[in-house]
This record gives C-alpha cells, structure tokens and sequence, in this order.
C-alpha cells in the first residue's frame, strides 16, 4: 500500500522549479496560509504517453497551482471522470485507465471522481503497476471524491469504499456532493464531522462541497470545517440553480479570498457549450479565483484539444473538426413514467408529458450531467 506524502519526498510529477519547490513538501506547500494565484508550469513527460498516443503532444507546460490554502498543487487542468464512466460514454477499464495514464503523462496530476459516477475502478487500474499500485504514482496525483451520504457512519463507509475501491489509503480531497445552501450543509453536519476526523487522521487531506447553488458558495464560504469548494460556473450560467454566471463568480471571488481551493465544474455547460469550446474554457481559465478546471474527457483527441486550450495553443483545425460534437440525452421508448428520474433531477428539466405519459426533457435547463440515468429503474436513459 501507498505511504502518505512525506516531508522533503520529491515528487517525479509535481515537482516544482526550485524556488516554489523550497517551500514544497511533496505535493503539500508547507505553511500555506492564504490564497495564492501563483502559477508554476510542468513540463509533461510523454514518454509513456507516446505509447497510449499522445505523441505530438507539444511539451509547452500545463500549469499548477496551489488549491487555496490546503497544501495541495494541482494542475489547472482536472480530469473529470464522469464522462468516461457507466453513466456516459462506458469506456473499458483498460480505455478509460489508459485515458487517465495518458493524462498523468502529458502533466496533469488532479483526478475528479465520485461515488455516483462509478469510476474508482478506472482510477485503480491507472494508478497500478503489473506488481499492485505504485507509492510513486500515488503520490504524484491528486484525487478528490464525493459523497451524497449525512451521516457520520455513512460517510465513513463511503470514505472506506472509495479507498478500497481505488487502492489507496488516503484521499486528497473528500466533498458532500451536491450541496444547495447553509441548510443542506447544516444537514450534512454529522457527515462534517466524520470527514474533520479524517482529516485529523490523515485519511483525507482536505473537505469541500461540490454545488450548483450560489446560496451553498456563499454559505461554505464561511465554514472554516470545509477547505474546497467546487462550483458550476460557465459563463452563460447554464445549470447555476439560483442565479446568474455573474452571481457564482462573484460568490467564488469571495470564497477564493476566504482562502477556499476552488476547481470549477461544466465550463462547456455539461455540452451546451460544446460550438465554442475555447472561448468557453477561456472564460473560465481567464478567472483568477478559479484554480483548477474539471473537464470531463473521454478519447485522446478530447484530451489533446483540452490541454492544447489549457496550455494556450491553438488546437488544429483537424482535431477542432474532430472534437466537434453535441451530447444530448435520450430517453428510450419504454420508459414506465414513474417519475424517478423527475425527483433526481435538480435542475428541473424533466417532466412526465401528460400527452405520452413518458418522461421529456427540457433541453434549456438540461446540463447533461446524467445522474437522472442512474436514478431511472428501467435503464432508458443516455447520454450520448
Ligand atoms: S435531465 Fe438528467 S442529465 Fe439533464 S440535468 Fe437533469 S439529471 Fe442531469
Ligand atoms: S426514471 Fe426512467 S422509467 Fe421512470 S420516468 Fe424516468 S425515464 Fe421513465
């Protein structure tokens, strides 16, 4: 089993240049006390990544940065794992872990997981050697995982399941997903307190929130327990539940002073923004508060456009072509109508049509996100 980072250890993937590195333990900076936006640049090694076809991949440097005052460096670019998982595009776990590697290897180093998404096992087969999980590539990536769970023994059996699942034995970073506002958080209060008490043991590194709620922002913003925050933000403010895109930065602006490590969620809308790809990653990669970027990726060529866009190059106009696409979700013809998915759906985008007596989609405050497809007992929904 992996050790947990130690003093001094240098790191093959998030080593530093040598004057961020003097104050870098690791992949913890030691004494960080407020929110920086200092950058340092990592040059990818491809070597590797030239084997699962990466190649070509110009070696100009994605950047890192310190996740608000938790210790942690992480790339500005975060892979999300949704999307590759059994929820969307249900990749094998040889493909999806072979994604993941090929990531580690062009820089990046921050995995963006959840229970929900059904992923750990990727993220496992990525982190293993033919001998069982490396200690060196554990160390050299950062994994954040959610839970929905609010109790204190419930979140630490999710907490449990997600490192037996991965093969690790700690987390960087642990979230209640999807919180709406101070009253879901104070709901969630025995969840927090397991969480604070891994922390302390050295399980989990750090406690955050993921949302889609203004309100949840502002109130995280304010409790010293939670150290991450991981808010929707594009900027046409698809899937903000209560507010405008103007009204979540303003709310990240203030949590990132607050010291908060923020990793923003569905800069392209959950696909919505999919016919400006650049223009909407470069809205959010041009906002100073937002430290890291979670994409959801699941082929090559989405990767090479998405580090080429974070790395400042100008993709292709062949991978552009590529890339071009629209997700939709589809809901097939034998659905019961039972209205599970209705209930899950946070958004409000789905109803059951009294004229089919089936579920339909509202297309404007759909974000693709699929947790309506785990949620449905009749398997008859997609995205794809
Ligand atoms: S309809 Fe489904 S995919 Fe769309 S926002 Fe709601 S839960 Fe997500
Ligand atoms: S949960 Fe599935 S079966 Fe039930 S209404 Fe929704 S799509 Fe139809």
């Amino acid at each position: 089993m992996p050790v947990l980072a130690r003093a001094g250890r240098r790191n093959p993937v998030t080593c530093l240049p040598n004057s961020v590195e003097a104050s870098c333990s690791g992949r913890r900076l030691r004494g960080a006390t407020r929110a920086t936006y200092r950058e340092v640049a990592v040059i990818p090694n491809l070597t590797s990544g030239d084997a699962t076809g990466m190649a070509g991949t110009a070696a100009c440097g994605l950047k890192r940065r310190a996740l608000g005052r938790t210790g942690l460096v992480v790339s500005r670019m975060c892979f999300g794992t949704l999307t590759m998982g059994p929820l969307q595009a249900k990749l094998s776990l040889k493909e999806g872990a072979s994604l993941i590697r090929a990531a580690m290897d062009a820089g990046v180093n921050f995995i963006d997981t959840a229970e929900l998404y059904g992923t750990y096992e990727y993220i496992r087969e990525a982190l293993s050697g033919r001998g069982g999980i490396r200690s060196r590539d554990r160390d050299s990536v950062v994994i954040a995982s959610k839970s929905y769970d609010y109790a204190y023994d419930g979140m630490r059996q999710a907490v449990e399941r997600a490192l037996r699942a991965m093969g690790i034995d700690y987390i960087d970073i642990f979230l209640l997903h999807e919180q709406e506002s101070a009253l879901t958080l104070k709901g969630h209060h025995e969840a927090l307190r397991y969480l604070a008490r891994a922390r302390e043991a050295g399980k989990v590194r750090a406690i955050g929130v993921s949302t889609h709620h203004v309100a949840c922002v502002r109130a995280a913003a304010a409790m010293p327990e939670i150290d991450v925050i991981h808010p929707l933000l594009n900027r046409s403010g698809i899937g903000i539940a209560d507010g405008t895109a103007s009204d979540m930065l303003e709310a990240v602006r203030e949590a990132h002073r607050a010291g908060k490590g923020i990793y923003s969620m569905k800069a392209l809308g959950g696909g919505a923004l999919l016919d400006d790809v650049e223009g909407s990653l470069g809205w959010v990669l041009a906002q100073p508060c937002v430290d890291s970027i979670a994409v959801g990726i699941k082929t090559l060529d989405e990767l090479r456009m998405d580090l080429a866009i974070f790395e400042g190059r100008r993709p292709d106009d062949a991978l552009r072509e590529r890339t071009r696409q629209n997700k939709a979700l589809i809901i097939e013809p034998w659905c019961t109508g039972c209205g599970t998915c209705v209930a899950r759906c946070t958004h409000g985008a789905l109803r059951i049509a009294p004229e089919t007596g089936r579920a339909a989609v509202d297309t404007a405050r759909c974000v693709l996100c699929g947790y309506c497809q785990a949620a449905c007992p009749e398997f008859c929904m997609k995205v794809v």
